[in-house]
Order: structure tokens, then sequence, then C-alpha cells
């Protein structure tokens, strides 16, 4: 039998990232019984503001952290913490700290999964590329011993369907991912980029969510077709 109720952590940048690759799958998590949990190195300060007024750093890291509050009540996440680093500055940052602040997250809450972005950061941004390097080392090397797959989120249009890439069906939760994506009014010029004018349709590409199978208990990219993130998982 596959057990559910496992607690699944997304390590992400800022606030919005978890909402653009993996609105699908938390969903899931939450309705299945698991516990999705978020940790967010930065407070997004450096963001654009959208149609909004435009705002100095406080008052933008204020904004987003309500907008992520929205989205995550909408996408159910049981736990959702920020470590308010520098936006756009994740290299500045001394990478013992950033690593030891998030080893301390997936250890408080025993993670069994963690979820994070790819090497190339999916869109390319420098904070996504430090956080993705610093997430491995740490599921990897066995500091956050709790966690027993490490997964990338991958860009829906460019994911294959090679073993070792998860399809998480999506299209019967668009419309809690597009309010999840509304809440984060600040970023609409990004959402509007990647997933078009937002409507009771499901974008084209945006039926799926992908997540590759990077590293399971020591052994990395496991060549396997997998139906669930759980599967395999020791109780
Ligand atoms: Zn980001």
């Amino acid at each position: 039998m596959t057990l559910t109720n496992r607690t699944v952590a997304f390590i992400y940048a800022h606030p919005d990232d978890e909402t653009f690759g993996c609105s699908y799958l938390i969903r899931q998590i939450a309705d299945e019984g698991g516990r999705p949990i978020l940790l967010t190195t930065t407070r997004g300060d450096a963001g654009k503001t959208g149609h909004l007024d435009p705002m100095n750093e406080d008052e933008l890291a204020t904004l987003r952290e309500f907008e992520l509050e929205k989205a995550v009540g909408i996408l159910g996440i049981s736990t959702a913490e920020q470590l308010g680093m520098k936006d756009g500055k994740l290299d500045e940052v001394d990478a013992d700290l950033l690593r030891e602040k998030i080893a301390d997250f997936l250890r408080e809450h025993q993670a069994d999964i963690v979820v994070t972005f790819p090497e190339d950061g999916i869109s390319g941004h420098r904070d996504h590329i430090v956080l993705h390097h610093v997430v491995k080392d740490i599921v990897t090397s066995g500091q956050a011993p709790s966690v027993q797959k490490l997964y990338y989120n991958l860009f829906a249009p460019l994911a294959s369907e090679r073993p070792g890439v998860l399809r998480i069906e999506g299209r019967h939760r668009w419309e809690i991912k597009r309010q999840a994506l509304e809440a984060h009014e600040s970023q609409v010029f990004s959402v509007e980029r990647v997933f078009g004018k937002l409507g009771p349709e499901v974008p084209p590409d945006h039926h799926h969510e992908f997540f590759e199978l990077a590293w399971e208990r020591g052994n990395s990219y496991p060549q396997k077709t997998e139906r669930s993130i759980y599967d395999d998982l020791i109780v």
C-alpha cells in the first residue's frame, strides 16, 4: 500500500516559485492527506509590482508576503517559512549559513521528500541556480537524514517522457492553480508571460507538471518510471 501521509518539502527562492511549477502537485499532496511544506529563502523584494503602484523594497516584501499567504491557503500548504534573505543576491549569502538554515528546516519537519529547482534554475535566475546546488548538496550528503527522495521541478513544455520524469496530471486542478497564480498579483507580468491571460481554459502547455527524480536513498538519477512521488518510499 502506498502511504500518502508524508511530508514533502518545497524549497524555493521567491514567493511565487511554488505556484508556477508545483501547484498541481502541492494540492494533490494536501488532498491525499499529506503535508506539503514550503521554505522560501528570499522575500521577493527585488521583483516588479505589475499593475500596482511602484513601491520600495520593504513595501513590496510585505505585499509579497501577503500574496504568498493567500497562495499557501489556496494550495493547502501546511507550513510556510521565509528566510528573509536578499532577493537576487543569494550568491552573496554565506553558503554555510544558507545550507544550515535549509537543513534545519528539513530536519525540524522530518521531510520525506524534497522538491526544488533543476540545475538550470528553470528560468536561469541566479537565485534559483544557487539554491539548486545548496539543496542538492544537503540532501545527497545526508545532512537531512529523513529525506528519501529529491525531485527537480522541470519547466513543463521542455520536460520529456524519459524514465525518472514523473508527470502530474493537473487539468482538474487548473482552477486552484489559476487562483494561486492570481494571488501573486504583483507578478502578473511574469504569470502572463508563462501562462497567457488567465481564464477558465487550461493553457495548452500546462495540463501537467513534471518532476525529475534526481536522487533516491543514495542513488543518483534512478532510471525508473514512477506513478507517484510516494513510489518505493520506506515506511
Ligand atoms: Zn523565483
